[in-house]
Formats: C-alpha cells, structure tokens, sequence
C-alpha cells in the first residue's frame, strides 16, 4: 500500500518536473529571441537599414504576443486546476456568441470566408458565458490558422433531438491531422511536429484547456481529420425551462 502510493508521488513529482521544464523551454525560446534582437538593433542600430529595423522590430513584438498567449493559457489552466473556480451558469442562445467570435477572429485572417449554416429555432444552451466564449475563439482560431489564406472555415449549428443536445461543428479545409497524432492534439502542450505546423505559432495548450472547459460544462467534444481539413464538434445539453435562472455551480 505504501509502496503504491510512493510511486503515485513520484509519478506526480516527474509530471511537475516535465510540466516546469516544458514551461521554461517555452519562455526561454521567445525571450532568447527578444533580447537577441534587441542587442542587435542596440549595438548595430545605424549598420542597419530601416527595413531591417523595422523586420526586427517586428519579430520582438511577435515573440511578444507569443509569451503574452503563453502566460494567458497558463493562467487558465491554473485557475482551472483550482479548487476555487466558479462557474457561473447561464441559459444562452449560442448564436450570438458564434457572431462575435467571427468578428472577432476575422480581424486577424482577413482573407479566410466564414460560413455559418445555423439550423431554426435552435433552443438555449446552459454554460458559462465567458469559458464558452474561449472554446468557440480556440476553435475557430486553430481551424483558421492551420488552413491557407482564402479558405473557408464552415460552422454548423443544429439541434439532435434524440440526445437532447446542440451540436457546434467547426470545419476547415486545413492541413488535417494524421490517425496517429489525434489522440494527442488535447493533451497538455501536444503540438504536431511537422513542417506546415513549425510554421504556425502555438504553445500545444489551446485544446487542452478547450476540452477541460467542455467537459467541466457536462459537453463533448470530438474532432474527425482528413488531409483535406478537420472537423471539430462540440455538444452541450440544451437548458431546460428551469435552468433559465442564473445558477451558481461550485465545482
Ligand atoms: P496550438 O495551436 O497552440 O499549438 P492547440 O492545443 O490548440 O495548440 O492544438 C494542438 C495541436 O493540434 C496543434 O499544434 C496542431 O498541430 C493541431 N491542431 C489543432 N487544431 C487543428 C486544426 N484545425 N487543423 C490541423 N491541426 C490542428
């Protein structure tokens, strides 16, 4: 008995030590790049010609954003591992939240196409308004950056009557991800490692925290793949009448 639960420790204690070195790893690399541009731009300033100020400038400011997303998702999944987080739950409609995180999304992949085919009379969900904000934005945000400029991102709502549930697909026609790799795409900092990935910037948290948020809120989520692009669904249990009322859920 004690013997089990030594080596439960030990597992918890190398989850933490890879955990701690995965995070290190990953801020170091955007900071490594931020000062050694900053150095160079520092001591070289007037060898430089104003388009490789400008080009360094820019990398600083990307790998700026890159820690900023770091430290965000980080966050997020440290609230989500404490006991203290509430949810608040709110009988919505979903549409709303899928136009605004279009606009929102559209703002940066201004040449990918939009298409929602949302089924009638589509009934109220129960979530948390802001943590299901997040799942549509990782959603719609992964299907667009890992398809080409000018494709089209497609999201379907409809209603399964038999599951009692609403129905989000988000499908894109992006690079697909293989048999092998799908299994791992939701676990903590799992990223593909292949040449069409590398390219794209990420930290392997995004699906992670989507799917913990989803099955928090009693939802699924599933994904099927091709070479041709991905689907991605997400379900969650329609409101029933009294649910209309904001509820406050202790985890
Ligand atoms: P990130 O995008 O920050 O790397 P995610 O957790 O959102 O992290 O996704 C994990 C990995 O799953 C990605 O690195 C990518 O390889 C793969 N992936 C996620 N969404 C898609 C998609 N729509 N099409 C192809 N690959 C995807």
């Amino acid at each position: 008995m004690a013997e089990i639960k030594e080596e439960k420790i030990n597992n918890l204690e190398q989850a933490h030590l890879d955990f701690i070195s995965t995070v290190s790893h990953e801020l170091r690399t955007p900071l490594t790049s931020i000062r050694g541009f900053a150095d160079t731009l520092l001591s070289s300033y007037d060898r430089l010609t104003p388009e490789q100020r400008e080009k360094f400038l820019h990398i600083i400011k990307d790998q700026s954003n890159r820690l900023i997303n770091l430290v965000e998702n980080l966050l997020t999944v440290s609230k989500m591992q404490s006991e203290k987080e509430l949810l608040i739950y709110k009988s919505v409609d979903v549409l709303p939240f899928i136009d605004s995180a279009i606009q929102m999304i559209k703002n940066q992949y201004k040449t990918h196409k939009y298409i929602c085919n949302y089924e009638k009379n589509l009934p109220k969900i129960l979530v948390d308004t802001d943590k299901f904000q997040q799942i549509l934005l990782n959603l719609i945000d992964n299907a667009s950056k890992y398809s080409n400029e000018s494709s089209t991102v497609e999201i379907k709502v409809s209603q399964n009557y038999a599951k009692n549930t609403v129905i989000i697909a988000i499908k894109d026609e992006g690079i697909g991800i293989s048999p092998e790799d799908i299994n791992k795409i939701f676990n903590k900092f799992s990223r593909i490692d292949s040449p069409l990935t590398r390219k794209i910037q990420g930290n392997g948290l995004g699906l992670y925290i989507t799917k913990t948020l989803v099955e928090k809120m009693n939802g699924k989520i599933s994904v099927e793949s091709s070479p041709k692009g991905s689907e991605f669904e997400i379900e969650f249990k329609i409101a029933t009448p009294e649910d209309n009322a904001i509820k406050k859920i202790k985890e």
